[in-house]
C-alpha cells in the first residue's frame, strides 16, 4: 500500500469512529434526505442558513464507513461557508471523486478532502462518498426531494 492509501484509510477510519457534527439540529431551516440504493446508505442533512451562510450543519443516518466519513468531512468543511462557497466546493469534490485529481493544485485547494480521492479507484464506493454532498446540494438548492445517487 502507498502512503496515500494509508492516509486515506486512517482519515476515513477516524471520521467513521468519531463522526463530526453527527446528530439532529434543533432548529434547522433546511433539511434534505439522501439515499444510495447501491449500498443502502441513508443520510439526512440539517442546515441552519443565516444571511446566506451555513451557521450550523449536522447529519444523521446510517451507512457504510465511507458514507459516514464523507458526511463527517463534508459537514466540517462547509460549516461557516457561504451558500455559494459550499456549492462551489460541491462541484470540486464531485469532480475529484468522479474524475480524480490530476494536479497538485486541486488537492491543495481541497485540503483534507483530497484523501477522499482514494475512492476513485473503487467505482462502487464513489456513490458512498458523494452521497452526503448530493444531499447537501439538495438542502441548499431546496428542491425538497430525496437526493439519490442514481
Ligand atoms: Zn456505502
Amino acid at each position: 500500500m502507498s502512503e496515500l492509501d494509508d492516509l486515506y484509510q486512517e482519515v476515513i477510519l477516524d471520521h467513521n469512529r468519531s463522526p463530526r457534527n453527527f446528530g439532529k439540529l434543533k432548529e434547522p431551516n433546511r433539511t434534505a434526505e439522501g439515499y444510495n440504493p447501491l449500498c443502502g446508505d441513508q443520510i439526512t442533512v440539517y442546515l441552519k442558513l443565516e444571511d446566506g451562510m451555513i451557521r450550523e450543519i449536522s447529519f444523521h443516518g446510517s451507512g457504510c464507513a465511507i458514507s459516514k466519513a464523507s458526511a463527517s468531512m463534508m459537514t466540517s468543511s462547509v460549516k461557516g461557508k457561504t451558500e455559494n462557497e459550499a456549492l462551489s466546493l460541491f462541484e470540486d469534490v464531485h469532480q475529484m471523486l468522479t474524475e480524480g485529481v490530476e494536479s497538485g493544485d486541486d488537492s491543495q485547494k481541497l485540503g483534507k478532502l483530497a484523501v477522499l480521492s482514494g475512492v476513485c479507484k473503487f467505482p462502487a464506493r464513489v456513490k458512498c462518498a458523494t452521497l452526503s454532498w448530493h444531499t447537501l446540494h439538495a438542502a441548499l438548492t431546496g428542491k425538497g426531494e430525496v437526493a439519490s445517487t442514481e
